[in-house]
């Protein structure tokens, strides 16, 4: 049968159903955390929970509010998504007609629930717009935001979400997970060690998406780093040509240069990425230059973020690079 699959997360889960149950008012709720880690799906859940004709807190998964939500077609639930190429919300064309629609009841019994995907391309204006909804919620009606971080929110609308953080699971969770979706144990133990605890990450990555070439690019720039070769650490680098990308391999290569600095250390090491390649960067070079490379990548992370030029972020990177040996 087909069901509400949520791993891990129970503190959520058990939060909201605890509201539901006890009929408390449930208010606009913000679920963020990085990609991967099942917030839209949650935000289904939440919905299924809220509309679930049992009325137990959490959905059946078999009740035709639970079902119709399943297959993403519940009049009730609206998914909103920006309509424009940029891929930004506009508050003209996506915000304000949602706002006025907020005010009609919802069709079927229950409450009519709105999920905003990736809060974090709301721009200030259209957040403003949203605020009056926020601040009284017209009866029946429940907005859901999700966002890979807190930061893009403006406080006026943190101080009046209920906002959830999205952990990642455990290692059986992830396996088990893995394992469902059709993949054996060798690739599961494979995709734990390149995205620990984030199932989506690992799917995309098993399925061969752009993780997948960012992890191949994290590698490369590993092996260049540990054989001190400066051209294939440049030719490396500059595969980082769209920030998406960018920001998965930084990632990846800070999480590979952590199990390097434990390797040094002699502390318990953390699957990585490139177990290999963090102990042998940590046979050629000192744990504080391995440290100072770091805090480059997340000040260089930071940039991105902020629309760095690519080229010359990269070309720094490199040079930067070549300082551990
Ligand atoms: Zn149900």
């Amino acid at each position: 049968m087909e069901r509400f699959r949520i791993y891990g997360n129970e503190y959520i889960k058990n939060k909201l159903s605890s509201m539901i149950i006890k009929g408390r008012m449930i208010p606009s709720i913000l679920i963020y955390g990085e990609k991967g880690l099942g917030k839209s799906e949650m935000a289904k859940y939440i919905a299924a929970s809220l509309n679930c004709e049992k009325h137990s807190g959490s959905p059946c998964s078999e009740c035709r509010s639970c079902r119709m939500i399943l297959h993403s077609n519940h009049p009730d639930v609206i998914y909103v998504t920006p309509s424009s190429k940029s891929g930004l919300y506009r508050v003209k064309e996506d915000i304000r007609p949602i706002v006025s629609d907020a005010y009609i009841p919802p069709n079927e019994s229950g409450k009519k629930i709105y999920i905003i995907d990736d809060a974090q391309k709301l721009n200030a204006e259209c957040q403003n717009a949203l605020l009056k909804v926020f601040e009284e919620p017209p009866g029946e009606t429940v907005f859901i935001l999700t966002a890979d971080n807190k930061q893009s929110v403006l406080e006026t609308v943190l101080s009046r979400v209920f906002s959830f953080e999205m952990s990642r699971v455990s290692q059986k969770q992830a396996e088990a997970a893995i394992i469902e979706n059709g993949f054996d144990e060798v690739k599961s133990s494979d995709s734990q060690s390149a995205f620990p605890g984030n199932i989506g990450k690992q799917l995309e990555y098993l399925n061969g998406g752009d993780l997948f070439d960012a992890v191949v690019i994290a590698r490369t720039i590993i092996d260049a780093a540990v054989s001190k070769n400066e051209y294939e650490l440049l030719k490396a680098y500059s595969q980082l040509t769209d920030r998406e990308t960018a920001q998965n391999v930084i990632d990846l290569i800070m999480e590979i240069l952590s199990s390097a600095v434990e390797y040094s250390t002699g502390a318990e090491v953390y699957p990585c990425a490139y177990n290999e390649g963090a102990k042998r960067l940590s046979d050629i070079t000192f744990s504080k230059r391995i440290a100072e490379l770091y805090d480059t990548l997340a000040g260089a992370k930071d940039r991105i973020q902020n629309y760095a030029n690519l080229n010359v972020l990269t070309a720094v990177l490199a040079a930067e690079t070549t300082r551990l040996w």
